[in-house]
């Protein structure tokens, strides 16, 4: 039977801001989300006989119905009464629980598929909605431009990305639970706050230098308490020229944005004990 293959890209935060917390306990937050060129690979192949497989060349991840992209499978079965059965394979590239949106963006991957192979038609509008049911960084991952990302993270405008340059990924293979987080910033009283609105505006003259200036995660004093690895890195990448050097989501994923035309052969050595990726913005494929 025919199989169906998409390409789920990693986002990073190029901003982050936490506004409010609300009664239903989820937070307001202020968000400059961009894609990078690193990407899961999701396959996804319909079966004559009911029920959903999910198979993944990754260990880190579940392969039953806690992995989320199972959840999304389930989700559009159900909503859209479809009586086949489906294999799922995730190949990981993404690193797990790193603040890339690494399960989000498999589920939207998913739902996309879906759309696909069972020519259910519907639109991206809809398809947002549908996300949304599973997380709040999920209906992003289907949308796929750079965007600021109000509300919970659903509320999305599509912005100007970035100018090309190169972005080097860098994960001390330590978990940070963004629940976590998300408590002691409740417990934080002052944090600088980023001005995202300025960012935009410098994004969208292409002044990658002066963008630079205005990109700011609150979350990042709070992981680097917990996982002082963090501060290390981010010194590292501004050690070898990084334009800036900051951490993505709640960690402990940092990132460093670089000119084009920097030398980063080597940069591998600098962290042997971490995954390190040399990537470009992802601005997202025509519709
Ligand atoms: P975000 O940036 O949206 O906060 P994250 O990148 O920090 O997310 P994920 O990689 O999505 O975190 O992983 C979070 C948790 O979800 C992990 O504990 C992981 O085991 C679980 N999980 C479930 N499904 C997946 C999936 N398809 N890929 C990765 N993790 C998954």
């Amino acid at each position: 039977m025919t199989e169906f293959t998409q390409n789920a890209y990693a986002k990073i935060n190029l901003s982050l801001d936490v506004l409010s917390k609300r009664a239903d306990g989820y937070h307001n937050v202020s968000m400059v989300m961009h894609q990078v060129s690193l990407a899961d690979t999701v396959t996804l192949r319909p079966l004559e006989q009911e029920g959903i497989q999910l198979t993944s060349d990754s260990a880190q991840i579940p392969h039953d119905e806690k992995n989320i992209a199972f959840q999304a499978a389930q989700l559009m079965l159900n909503r859209f009464g479809i009586h086949h059965g489906i294999h799922i394979h995730i190949h990981k590239e993404i690193p797990v629980a790193g603040g890339m949106a690494g399960g989000s963006t498999d589920a939207a991957a998913v739902i996309c598929l879906l759309n696909q192979a069972f020519q259910l038609d519907l639109s991206k509008e809809t398809l947002m909605s549908l996300a949304l049911e599973l997380g709040a960084d999920v209906p992003y991952c289907i949308f796929a431009r750079p965007a600021l990302a109000e509300g919970i993270g659903e509320n999305l405008t599509e912005i100007c990305g970035l100018p090309p340059c190169k972005i080097v990924i860098v994960n001390p293979n330590i978990e940070i639970s963004t629940k976590e987080i998300y408590e002691e910033i409740d417990q934080v009283h002052y944090v600088e706050k980023p001005n995202n609105h300025r960012l935009i505006e410098l994004l969208k003259e292409q002044n990658l230098k002066e963008a630079c200036v205005y990109m700011k995660n609150v979350m990042q004093p709070i992981s680097i308490k917990k996982c002082p690895k963090i501060a290390e890195i981010l010194q590292s990448l501004q050690s070898l020229g990084a334009i800036r050097a900051m951490m993505t989501g709640s960690g402990a994923t940092c990132f460093g944005i670089f000119s084009c035309k920097s030398k980063l052969e080597n940069v591998s050595a600098l962290f042997p004990d971490c995954f390190v990726k040399i990537t470009s913005p992802y601005w997202g494929g025509a519709d």
